[in-house]
This record gives C-alpha cells, structure tokens and sequence, in this order.
C-alpha cells in the first residue's frame, strides 16, 4: 500500500502540476518543469539515506528482475561473481548472471526452505570475485539480512525491492543496491539503481543499449524517456517520509513497533506458527501458517471478508504472508492481529 497523503497528492495534482496546466503524465521529460521534478527527486532521496557524492542513482525501468541481468553485464569485469542464495530472486539473479560469467555460491539456505539467512562464517568467498550479491529481505520466505556482509575490496550488491526506506543503511558499506519500486517505494514501472562511480564503465558493447549504467548515468536516467509518472510518486513518497514520518530513522522506528506486535502474537499463539527463524525474520514480510492447508485457506478468506486482502503467501510456499510495508498503519496490525486472536479462539 502508499500512503493516503500520498495518494490524495497525487489526486489533487492530476490535471494540474504546481501550476504547469498540465499533468505529469501530459509532460515532456525534456521540460524544465520535470527536470525540476526528476532532480528534486534525486535529492531528496539523497538525504533521506544519506547517498554520498561518488554514487550515482537512477531510476530505469524493467523492474528489479532487469537487474538480475544487468547486475552481471554491467559489473562482471574479470567474468565471476559469488551469489548467496537465501530464497526465492536470489536464485532467480544468480541464473540469469549465469549467462554472463561463471557464478559461485558463497551460501545456500535452500537446504532448510530457505528459513534462515546464511551468516557470515558460511560464507565461502572469493576475493577476487567482481562482486557478492545478496537479496537483503527476502519478501516470500520471510527473512532478512541483519548484517552486512565483511567481503574486503569485493563490493556487495544488495537487491533491496522490498525493505529499501525501511531503516536507515550505511550506503558507502555496498556498491550497487537496487529497488523495484513497487514494495516499498511507489507503484510499479520504477526501478531504482544507487552504484559506486568507480564500478560502472565495463559492460560489453554489444549489450543492449539501456542496460548501459554509465550511459543512464550520464543522462540522468533521461537517455530515453523516463517512467515519468511513477517517478514523481517515488518523490511524493520520499518527501512523506522525510516530512511526515520525520525520517528513515524514525521509518524504522514504526517498523519495528508494527513487527513486534506481529510477532509477539505469533510466538505465544498456539494456532498459528511463524515459519522464518526467529534471528532472521523480516521486518516486512512475516511468514506464519496453521499447519493445515485448510485452515490457512479459511483464514486468508475470512481476512479478506474483513478488508484485509493479499495475505495469502506466495504460490512456491503456502501459508500466509502478511506485508507490513512502511506504509502500513500500526491501526492495520493491530486489527490484524484481533482477527487472529479470534479466529484461534475459534479454531482450536
Ligand atoms: C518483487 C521482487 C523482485 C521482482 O521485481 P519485478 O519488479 O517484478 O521484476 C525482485 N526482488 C525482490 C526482493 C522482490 O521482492
């Protein structure tokens, strides 16, 4: 979900731009009204996480499953990389880099359903790998990296579609991260890149034009036409959580609040069992079932009954999910929460 401020902006907005008497949709993306927009974007993001000056963003499009190609075109220099797979697009990014250079798997969770996130003891790394990728929430199964992980001189790419904005980071620890806009960001078409000056500038020539990261660099994201609107929402966004929540900080704050309350019902409830470990469960996505397939399927629909619909988990695992996204209200978990608690009073 987006946040209603947000959306009513928009609204508000539609027809009629700051007075440009035109919407941002009807704009040309080489107006200086959007160039405005597109950088005021840019800066704002910039302070909300604290991007340092050598590390360029963009906004690109194909969603983060574009990354999954473009990460190995564009960084794989000598021709290999460590993958560690802990759930469901890490495995997808680390065969599709597989067309590009030789991939090792640093760790693997897979063993264990993908319960846990692999520490850094089971890391297995080279150092002299291009990069080492890493999923940081994995939204279907439940979990997320609680540390970052210590390579050396190897950068770490993070792909961070659904806990970006979530907390605070420390961007200088990763050299590329990524975000499809549509967890936790805006809607989707959007896709937002933040990569170290020093990696970029080694892709084969041969490959596709817009998958180029110095040229989207160079331009601004602006080689080719934008996804415009969608940008302007992520702005929308960033300034509600710079103005409104009063920070990433203060973000985290509410998402820790939001998931405590989430997982302190689950740990005592005698119905219901989360299915991530305790050390690693996500602060976005919490993962829980019955244990019986239709009892789960009863409460997905009695909670959808009730207004509260996607709580079905992802088709590869069963059971529920529920996405307590940084738009979500504390109000949104806590009725949640009191139809579990009726519901196993009811079904146990
Ligand atoms: C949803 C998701 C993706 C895939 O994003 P698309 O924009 O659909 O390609 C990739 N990585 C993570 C972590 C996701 O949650």
């Amino acid at each position: 979900m987006l946040p209603l401020s947000v959306l009513e902006r928009a609204a508000s907005e539609m027809t009629n731009y700051q007075r440009s008497g035109m919407s941002v949709m009807e704009m040309s993306h080489r107006s200086k009204v959007y160039d405005n927009l597109i950088n005021n974007v840019e800066a704002s993001l910039r302070r909300s996480i604290g991007i340092p000056d050598n590390y360029k963003v963009m906004f690109l499009q194909g969603g983060g499953t574009q990354q999954f190609s473009s990460v190995p075109a564009n960084l794989m220099k000598t021709g290999k990389a460590d993958y560690a797979l802990s759930g469901y697009f890490s495995t997808k990014a680390a065969q599709e880099a597989e067309k590009f250079g030789k991939v090792s798997i640093a760790a693997s969770s897979k063993e264990d359903k993908f319960t846990y996130v692999p520490q850094q003891d089971q890391l297995e790394l080279d150092p002299t790998a291009d990069y080492f990728y890493i999923c940081s929430n994995n939204t279907i199964y439940g979990t997320e990296w609680k540390y970052v992980p210590n390579t050396g001189n190897v950068p770490v790419v993070a792909d961070m579609s659904s806990n970006i904005l979530s907390k605070p980071i420390n961007v200088s620890d990763y050299g590329l991260i990524f975000a499809g806009a549509q967890k936790n960001m805006g809607p989707a078409g959007v896709t937002l890149v933040i990569v170290r000056d020093d990696l970029l500038g080694n892709i084969d020539p041969k490959m596709p034009v817009l998958m180029d990261y110095k040229l989207m660099a160079d331009k601004n994201s602006m080689y080719n036409t934008p996804p415009t609107y969608g940008i302007y929402i992520l702005g929308l966004v960033y300034d509600w959580i710079e103005n409104t929540i009063g920070g990433v900080a203060e973000m985290e704050k509410h998402n820790i609040k939001k998931a405590s309350i989430l997982y302190d019902y689950l740990d005592n409830s005698k119905l219901f069992a989360p299915t991530a470990d305790k050390r690693d469960r996500s602060m976005m996505n919490a993962t829980f079932r019955t244990g019986n397939d239709e009892l789960d399927a009863k409460f997905v629909k009695g909670a959808a009954d009730l207004g509260m619909s996607n709580l079905k988990g992802h088709r590869v695992v069963g059971g529920m999910r529920a996405s307590i996204y940084n738009a979500m209200p504390i109000e949104g978990i806590e009725k949640l929460v009191s139809y579990m608690e009726k519901f196993e009073k009811e079904n146990r």
